[in-house]
């Protein structure tokens, strides 16, 4: 989480940094602050908030008229979100701003207070400047190295020092690259935050120092020289802008058709270019949140073609102890490819040798890096906090990693139709309001759904409350008569996801059942069902089902949040890259 950029070279940064701010914002948006440094004065302003707050105050101070400067946007892991815990922090000569959390902070922050350091924040952060501050005694080198020795935990810094006209950066665990313009260099947490400079960009390595002066970059490990490749990214500035429409959150819904088309027309023909699974004996599945959702209903795919599937969530998965068959394959689901826990979930499968498989969105990120094999999902910048179009490629992947190991022709002949079906679905908006109208007021919404629906449940329910604030909860439908049945009152709304054929019959009748007890229902499926509230979706391969049924879903999220006044596009506590633990 949280955004970093830093800036040196033959501009002022402040507008720079700004607008680069502005594009990381979905990494975190409790707070911002930006650092200024002309000479040996370092100017900090920061504020409460969203960027556009910071904006406005930076309009109000007289600024230093400089060419370095930091910034960053906060997604509040150790103390709330005010002014004071806002980044950068100082102390002494050093400021700096952070991602991630030093995990042994508390104990460190007690021994400096003690030797009399003052600290002024609630944050884990303040250590380390604390610590740098400590360690300088003329050579920033030493100091950074001596201070990374002594925390434990994930980070991502830009660092600046009084006495130097200089940006110095380094990371473990939290992602962070170097920028290459025209004379003028960046870090920063997303190269989305400079593309409108350059797209030339260098990834660094752990514990690798990058030291940007205005005339260029040096990059050391423990004060050895490293070469690093000049990589250039093929994203565009332009990514990140509405097109027309009132938020991302709808734009990359609608984005969703052309790009399922895209990625089919580019696998159809190479189907062999994605690896096999049948290869292995048994199959992990690990991801956070959405991309969890999305590795369930890949489980689905695989247990019919009879592979032996097993599925947890990163942050469980990476303190289990886990039984590899050495046969094991264990696939990595994440949009950004830089999610903390799935990272740590990744290098437990490294460590014990076996095979690892990336479904990722940023191509260069850790795991797309580490992982045995990687796919892209192609999905291009997901700006929205909420995932939509990313995880309709990641079941797209899935589904297609299984139709190699089953090939059958209606799967083809229904590929090929869904882009378009998709899109006709995507265009009926009036439907989908008037939906939202008879959610928007509830307190509780209930989605169940058996096996494949069950996931879909769990995505649909995850959507409507991460950008509603509707509590939200999604149950095997065979399950909520053992407790959560209780909670179904006189107008509770229970949505019934209903595609799988072979199991129908038995959903029906616990949509009944809700029924009985006052519920209303809203069916999902592939036929009429007599319900007054329904969705009706084409009627597809069963490996193809989801990827029409989980964007209606995604509209129905939109307009419920929508007529709630939510700030769709930045949900309350949430940020997109989950960086930390
Ligand atoms: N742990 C730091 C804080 O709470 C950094 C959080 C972040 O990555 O935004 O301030």
């Amino acid at each position: 989480m949280c955004g970093i950029i830093g800036y040196i070279g033959k501009n002022n940064p402040t507008e720079i940094l700004l607008e680069g701010l502005k594009a990381l914002e979905y990494r975190g948006y409790d707070s911002s602050g930006i650092a200024l440094k002309k000479d040996n004065n370092i100017q900090i302003v920061k504020c409460v908030g969203k960027i556009a707050n910071l904006e406005e105050k930076l309009r109000k101070e007289e600024l230093l008229d400089c060419n370095i400067g930091i910034a960053h946007t906060r997604w509040a892991t150790h103390g709330d979100p005010c002014e004071e815990n806002a980044h950068p922090h100082q102390i002494g000569k050093i400021t700096l701003v952070h991602n991630g959390i030093i995990e042994n902070a508390f104990s460190i922050k007690k021994r400096l207070e003690k030797e009399g350091v003052v600290f002024h924040s609630g944050t884990d952060t303040e250590v380390i400047a604390a610590l740098i501050n400590q360690h300088y005694h003329g050579d920033m080198q030493d100091a950074i190295n001596k201070t990374v020795k002594e925390i434990k935990g994930s980070y991502a810094l830009a660092i600046l020092n009084e006495d130097e006209n200089k940006i110095y950066a380094i990371r473990c665990e939290s992602p962070l690259i170097l920028g290459i313009g025209k004379d003028e260099y960046f870090v920063t947490s997303d190269i989305g935050a400079i593309l409108k400079h350059t797209n030339k960009y260098v990834l660094l390595g752990e514990n690798e120092i990058v030291e940007l002066t205005k005339d260029g970059y040096t990059i050391t490990k423990d004060k050895k020289s490293i070469k690093r490749k000049v990589e250039v990214s093929n994203l565009k500035s332009e990514d990140a802008s509405l097109h027309g429409y009132e938020h991302f959150m709808m734009k990359e819904i609608n984005e969703e058709p052309i790009l399922v088309d895209n990625f089919i027309k580019k696998y159809i023909n190479n189907i062999n270019d994605l690896p096999d699974l049948t290869n292995y004996k048994c199959i992990h599945i690990i991801g956070c949140g959405s991309a969890y959702y999305a590795g369930m209903v890949g489980k689905y795919f695989f247990e019919e073609d009879g592979l032996k599937v097993d599925i947890d969530v990163a942050s469980e998965y990476r303190y289990r102890n886990i039984v590899y068959d050495e046969k094991t394959l264990v696939i990595l689901i994440s949009q950004s490819g830089e999610t903390a826990d799935t990272i740590a979930a990744m290098r437990k499968a490294i460590n014990h040798k076996v095979d690892t498989l990336a479904i990722v969105n940023v191509d260069g990120s850790t795991i797309a890096r580490e992982c045995t094999y990687k796919i892209l999902i192609e999905a291009g910048r997901e700006i929205a906090v909420a995932t939509t179009k990313a995880f309709i490629q990641q079941v797209l992947v899935l589904s297609l990693l299984s139709y190699k190991i089953n090939p059958d022709d209606k799967y083809l002949d229904d590929l090929k139709q869904l882009p378009q079906q998709l899109k006709v679905l995507l265009d009926k908006t009036g439907f989908y309001k008037k939906l939202a109208d008879i959610i928007y007021k509830q307190e509780d919404v209930f989605f169940i759904g058996r096996k494949v629906d069950y996931a879909i449940s769990m995505e649909g329910s995850l959507k409507l409350k991460e950008v509603s604030y509707i509590h939200s909860d999604a149950y095997q439908a065979g399950e909520l008569k053992h407790g959560t049945i209780s909670l179904i009152n006189e107008g509770t709304i229970v949505f019934g996801i209903i595609t799988d054929e072979e199991i129908k019959d038995k959903t029906i009748s616990n949509l009944e059942e809700v029924i009985s007890r006052g519920a209303v229902p809203i069916y999902v499926g592939t036929e009429e069902s007599g319900y007054k509230n329904q969705i009706i979706v084409p009627k597809v391969h069963k490996k193809l089902q989801p990827l029409l049924v989980v964007p209606t879903l995604q509209m129905v999220a939109y307009y419920v949040a929508y007529k709630r006044g939510c700030d769709i596009d930045k949900p309350r506590n949430l940020a997109k890259s989950v960086t930390v633990e």
